[in-house]
């Protein structure tokens, strides 16, 4: 079963423009794929109606197997878990603990399964000695990891990140894209950073204008583009 499966996905917004013209996807469970794109391109369109968050016009995708649909929404957003551009967008609790609790809890995992998600998700982003901080007191690049072990903690099929390295100082930068790199999780990671998608990311899909115009290894996307 692919861990995504997106067919003929097209999505016009309410006012009438047209973001996606009929996409096509398959990813498999393990895959790291990063989407690139210009401004514009329909990257985010895509993105939120993975989670749900947008109904597809035309077309179908699926998650493990499920189809997204609004019947299947609080399993979609379980299985796809979004680390927004933003991490105070995600981290809003008196401490990382609870930040990371809080996706998990709100799936209906307690007790000693509850403590061993987040102390693991935490250890996965090399985090867990600051569990009982304030997110307040952390760096940028703190939060942004802190952010992954929010979305991690849910134990997601899929992983999407939105610009992942944005406003990242270098030694960050590096810190995230080895925490990322030892992950052993399906990823979708929307960027500008070329050199991070080719780091991380053994595939690439280039959207542009709406449909996907490049598809394959981030080596051969980058060099004819
Ligand atoms: P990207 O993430 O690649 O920058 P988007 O998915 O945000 O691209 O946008 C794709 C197209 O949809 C663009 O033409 C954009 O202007 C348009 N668009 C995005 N959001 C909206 C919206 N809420 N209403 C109308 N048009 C939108
Ligand atoms: P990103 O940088 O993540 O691709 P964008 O800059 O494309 O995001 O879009 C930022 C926000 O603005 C999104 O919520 C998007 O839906 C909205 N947006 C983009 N284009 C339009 C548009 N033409 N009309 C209304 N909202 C838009």
């Amino acid at each position: 079963t692919p861990a995504l499966q997106v067919e003929g996905l097209a999505y016009a917004y309410p006012d009438g423009t047209q973001a996606l013209f009929g996409v096509d996807l398959r990813v498999d469970p393990g895959e790291r794929v990063a989407v690139l794109g210009p401004n514009g391109a329909g990257k985010t369109t895509l993105v939120m109606h993975l989670n749900g968050v947008l109904q597809a016009g035309a077309g179908s995708i699926s998650v493990a197997g499920l189809p997204v649909s609004k019947a299947n929404l609080k399993e979609i957003r379980r299985r796809v878990g979004v680390v927004f551009q933003d991490p105070d967008d995600q981290l809003f609790m008196p401490t990382v603990g609870e930040d990371v609790a809080f996706g998990p809890a709100n799936f209906g995992v307690t007790g000693a399964a509850l403590e061993s998600a987040v102390a693991s998700a935490l250890n996965a982003v090399g985090m867990a000695h600051l569990t009982d901080k304030s997110p307040l007191h952390l760096s940028f690049g703190q939060r942004r990891r802190v952010a992954v072990a929010t979305v991690l903690a849910c134990d997601p099929e899929i992983m999407v990140l939105d610009e992942p390295s944005a406003n990242l100082e270098p030694i960050a930068r590096r810190e995230l894209a080895e925490v990322l790199l030892s992950l052993d999780r399906t990823m979708l990671m929307v960027t500008h950073d070329l050199p991070y998608a080719l780091q991380l990311c053994p595939r690439s899909i280039l959207i542009d204008g709406g449909v996907i115009v490049a598809d394959g290894p981030t080596e051969k996307i980058l060099a004819d583009t």
